[in-house]
């Protein structure tokens, strides 16, 4: 049954995908420097790739016609790549090499595996097709067409792309930049030693390397004290110079949690008891004209939110062109008895059994338990309602398909 209190995951994603304004800025950067950066505009061919016919193999080109039974071919040219060829004289053949461009005049490239290399010329020893070996021109890229799309991620295969194209300077979206604000008073950066009460800020660093990966700019990094001023203070200042703040912890309904009030008092606020486990509490509004994602403080929920709601999120805000996840059906390794009105994000690994696989759990789900985020290669998905036995088949994102 569904918990009325409780808001599906879908219905969050919705709300925040509807507002969620794509960076405007662009900035143009070397091919070198485009990795992981979000094309801004179109790439259209602009010449055919390759640009001229030419062989895919090293061997002799030729004319079929020209060739006659057992007579033997004189060799008349020799056309290593680079070169632009003459054209070919008629009855002869040319030495070519692999990328070479063919000559005029010739319409098949002979394997030299194939030749016979005697001093009257080349005896050629296996039938030859019309156009055997020839690379056409523009059968990689026709000049004109839509080679990428804006909203394109570059990969190192959409570097080679352009570089393929020509293209030396690419137009990209600016990074989206990011504030990262750690709410706690119990709150110690690594490196200080801990006085009584304290622990150390975790969030803080899995937030930094989350969002790094994702391609964003962390422009602030923070820790604030829960008093409601310094809370304020600080959310407005990190407005002025983020598209987006991200906070943790302080967004329950507790007198200390300060985030919460200060977004009701002084910007907006949407808070939502979200129906997954680990992650109930998150908020989402807006301060100082700045969109604000509240996640919870337990660092397994702060993984968790932030890959399954902050993602979809920031890789729309990043102007990317969003594929649906697609996850993997594994069987199993585990039971959960008891089932949930939340839908459950088991911090699980994929392993090998037998010929196929399964999908393991850590054993303690607790949402403060870190040491399960580094055993685990992603997250196993149990729906609503429902207890898992072992060879259950379940949805299995692997961190590397979130993060992507
Ligand atoms: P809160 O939502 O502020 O009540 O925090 C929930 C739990 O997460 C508490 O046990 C906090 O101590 C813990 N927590 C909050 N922020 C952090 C952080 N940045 N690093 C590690 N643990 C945290
Ligand atoms: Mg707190």
């Amino acid at each position: 049954m569904a918990n009325p209190n409780l808001m599906p995951l879908e219905d969050a994603l919705d709300h925040l995908l509807s507002k969620a304004p794509v960076v405007t800025e662009i900035e143009t950067v070397d091919l070198a420097d485009s990795l992981g950066r979000v094309l801004a505009e179109n790439h259209y061919v602009p010449a055919d790739v390759p640009p001229a016919d030419n062989s895919a193999v090293d061997g002799y080109a030729l004319r079929k016609q020209d060739l006659h039974g057992d007579r033997p071919m004189p060799v008349s040219a020799r056309i290593p790549a680079g070169e632009a060829p003459k054209p070919l004289e008629p009855d002869t053949a040319a030495r070519i090499f692999t990328g070479s461009e063919i000559p005029e005049g010739a319409d098949s490239v002979v394997m030299q595996e194939r030749v016979e290399v005697t001093d009257a010329g080349i005896l050629v020893l296996a039938e030859v097709d019309e156009g055997q070996n020839i690379r056409r021109r523009g059968q990689d890229l026709t000049r004109g067409d839509l080679a990428l799309a804006k909203g394109t991620q570059v990969r190192p295969n959409e570097m080679g792309l352009l570089a393929s194209m020509g293209v030396a300077r690419v137009a990209v979206l600016a990074r989206l930049k990011v504030a990262i604000l750690s709410t706690g008073d119990e709150l110690v950066d690594p490196g200080t030693p801990l006085g009584p009460g304290q622990i150390y800020n975790s969030n803080r660093f899995t937030l930094m390397g989350l969002l790094t990966q994702a391609g964003c700019n962390v422009v602030l990094c923070e820790t604030l004290r829960d008093k409601r001023e310094a809370t304020r203070e600080t959310l407005l200042r990190a407005a002025e110079s983020a598209d987006l703040i991200i906070t943790s912890g302080g967004v329950s309904v507790g007198e200390e949690d300060h985030v919460r009030a200060v977004l009701e008092e002084s910007g907006s606020l949407s808070l939502w008891k979200m129906a997954i486990k680990p992650g109930k509490p998150v908020a989402f509004g807006a301060i100082g004209g700045t969109p604000v994602l509240g996640l919870p403080g337990n660092p397994g929920s702060v993984l968790v939110t932030f890959l399954m709601v902050g993602m979809p999120y920031i890789r729309k805000r990043q102007g990317r062109n969003l594929k649906p996840l697609s996850g993997e059906r594994i069987p199993a390794d585990f039971a959960i008895a008891s089932p949930s009105v939340r839908r459950e994000f088991v911090r699980a690994r994929k392993e090998t059994r037998g010929s196929g696989s399964a999908v393991a759990a850590y054993p303690n789900q607790s949402s403060g338990i870190l040491s399960s985020t580094c055993w685990a290669d992603g997250l196993a998905v149990v729906p609503e309602n429902t207890t898992v036995s072992p060879g259950d088949l379940l949805t299995y994102y692997s961190f590397s398909e979130l993060l992507s």
